[in-house]
């Protein structure tokens, strides 16, 4: 296991300066994209480490797993469906567009801003100003750490640059779908935390451990419903790199989600925990050098599902 990590790091270090850290959360723009790290949990729940495993970086969108599970065990899949669609996107993660075109203007899935933004909404309304603890309580039973936070410096950077975040949830309340007895800023900022929560490499393999698990955890908790695992699983895999999920699953061909931050975290069926971290981006928000590692790996695993 460990000469197929070495093997992985080897192959995506070559890339290193093709990414682009993303600047348009201006703390971010600080990270070094020479930062690279995998980490790897077998069935036996041996864990293998390469590369900066315990380095800390923001969450981003990888948090808006945690987000719509609280969603589905709170409402249920029938009646979240009335707010936030199960489609993969065709445009970009914060696109304006396609919510305006989407049927009944509702996002099309739960990974993408908007999707994430209605599913905060919806969770605001149930528990208030608790809500972003119980954001954290899911990330941390499902990185089994209890010592995960956010970082405030990323919070404040987001909160203060969030114009395309705060177009979208306007837009969402101008067409009820976010309810107006909320406010705005009380919602964004519990999405926004969500999103600056700080984790490691090795966090992220064990959260993709207990997805693969069916929701048991790493220290062998039940943390999601057996069919709430198959359902996030399978949004990773049709929507969970965006609008380059067709051909992430062509290219990695395993379910995954990426984050803004650099990290991935993917899942299998009984088998791993596998995650990476690297902050240079590709065009559509996804870990440059990630996907390379996470591509070497199931190669020589012979990952490939589909
Ligand atoms: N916090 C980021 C945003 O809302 C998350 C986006 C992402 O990771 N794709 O823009």
């Amino acid at each position: 296991m460990q000469e197929i990590l070495k093997r992985a790091y080897s192959y995506a270090s070559d890339y290193l300066d093709q990414g682009i850290v993303a600047d348009y959360i201006p703390e971010l723009g600080k990270e070094d994209r020479n930062n690279l790290a995998g980490v790897l949990i077998d069935k036996d729940k041996e864990i293998y480490k390469i590369g900066l495993h315990d380095y800390k970086f923001s969450i981003q969108s990888i948090s808006k797993i945690a987000i719509y599970l609280c969603v589905l065990e709170t409402c249920g899949f029938e009646e979240i469906k009335r707010y936030v669609g199960v489609k993969p996107t065709s445009k970009p993660f914060n696109s304006i567009i396609e919510l305006e075109l989407s049927n009944k203007r509702i996002p099309v899935n739960p990974f993408i801003n908007a999707g994430a933004i209605v599913c905060t909404s919806l969770l605001q309304k149930k528990y208030g100003k608790d809500t972003f603890d119980v954001i954290l309580n899911k990330l941390m039973l499902l990185t089994d750490n209890e010592n995960l936070d956010y970082s405030n410096s990323i919070f404040n950077s987001e909160k203060k640059t969030s114009y395309a975040n705060r177009a979208l949830a306007n837009l969402m309340l101008s067409h009820n779908i976010i309810s107006r007895e909320l406010d705005i800023d009380e919602f964004l900022d519990s999405y926004f935390k969500s999103c600056s929560v700080m984790v490691s490499t090795l966090d992220l393999a064990k959260m993709s451990y207990a997805l693969s698990e069916d929701g048991i955890n790493y220290s062998g908790k039940s943390v999601l419903s057996f069919e709430n695992a198959r359902i996030i699983r399978t949004l990773m895999a049709t929507c969970g790199t965006y609008d380059y999920s067709g051909e992430f699953a062509m290219r990695i061909g395993v379910p995954a989600k990426s984050g803004v931050g650099g990290g991935i975290v993917t899942a299998f069926i009984n088998k791993f925990g596998l995650a990476t971290y690297c902050p240079g981006l590709d065009s559509h928000g996804n870990s440059y050098c990630g996907m390379r590692f996470l591509n070497s790996v199931s190669d020589d695993l012979n990952l490939k599902i589909y």
